[in-house]
């Protein structure tokens, strides 16, 4: 039987223009989907309604197109989505895979914390809500095992859901559907192939896997490419006041990006426009050769990106 045909995708969060590290993952996603002949989709993940900004939407399509990164097909809105989410959530629910959850953030305040931060909820409503509480979220139950998973840049790893992450929200508290939960309604609904994204989302890769399972849909291929930060470390981001991409000098920054992964264009190509740049970059990407690190450090990319 020959493999599904590749189908990828790059799922940004409108939350504000793209930064080099947004393109660093959209250059990644798409160099991959076209070395192997394959199909690109676009994402609008703004799910989270009150971080998205009005017209970023708009300003990321323009501005991977000034990059050359011309996705296929319509591009698919998360914010309507509701239904398809709210479907999987039903499927979960019927089968006492998702339970309510009454716990507020300052009831959760002392619960312990994984190496993100985040907190390891520690199943107080696992076994039904206490007494007079009020259901504000809904959580999937996890098992407590290791399970393997495989990236193909980290190879293989394992992550313990009960210990690392606990059982993790679905639907939240203000009633918005969790990343988690439409992420893999979404690469299922797309045909997603192959994901190929930030390394910031590798440790999420684990619960994406078992809801996938849960949910009867089928789990892609991984790889999570370095995220670019700041000289301290940060995520580029809104809130690390990310320079947006600059509107010209497309080239000179696509080069940056080629060169953190691992793919510096030869000298020939040092004045090439960024249509040029992708193809030479198509016609020579290996995945192998992408770095292992989870995050660069690249003050160039972060900062120096004047025309
Ligand atoms: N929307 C997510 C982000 O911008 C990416 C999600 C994904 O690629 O799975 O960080």
């Amino acid at each position: 039987m020959n493999p599904a045909p590749y189908v990828g995708r790059f799922a940004p969060s409108p939350t504000g223009p793209l930064h080099a590290g947004s393109l660093v993952a959209a250059v990644a996603s798409f160099l991959d989907a076209r070395a192997a002949g394959g199909r690109w989709l676009v994402r609008m993940e703004d799910l989270d309604r009150p971080r998205c900004e009005a017209g970023a939407a708009d300003t990321i399509l323009r501005q991977l197109e000034a990059y050359g990164l011309h996705w296929d097909g319509a591009v698919l809105v998360q914010s309507q989505r509701d239904d398809a989410y709210a479907a999987a959530l039903a499927t979960l629910q019927a089968s006492g895979a998702a339970y309510p959850c009454a716990c507020s953030r300052r009831q959760l305040a002392q619960a312990p914390r994984s190496h993100e931060g985040e907190i390891i909820y520690p199943g107080t409503c696992r076994n039904g809500l206490p007494a007079g509480a009020i259901a504000r979220a809904w959580r999937v139950r996890v098992p407590d095992v290791s399970a393997r998973f495989h990236d193909r840049i980290h190879g293989d790893l394992q992550q313990n859901l009960a210990r690392d992450v606990g059982d993790f929200i679905v639907r939240r508290a203000d009633g918005l559907f969790a990343y988690q939960l439409a992420v893999v309604v979404d690469d299922a609904y797309q045909g997603v192939t192959h994901v190929v994204r930030g390394a910031d989302l590798l440790w999420n890769t684990p619960r994406q896997i078992y809801l996938q399972s849960l949910l009867g849909l089928p789990t892609p291929a991984y790889a999570h490419v370095p995220l670019i930060t700041n000289t301290a470390g940060q995520k580029l981001s809104k809130q690390t006041r990310a320079p947006a991409l600059p509107a010209s000098g497309q080239g000179a920054m696509l080069a940056q990006a080629l060169a953190a992964l691992g793919h510096p264009p030869p000298p020939g190509l040092s004045e090439a426009r960024a249509a040029e740049l992708l193809v030479w970059a198509s016609a020579h990407w290996r995945i192998e050769n992408v770095p292992i690190q989870a995050r660069i450090a690249n003050p160039s990319l972060a900062f120096d990106n004047q025309p």
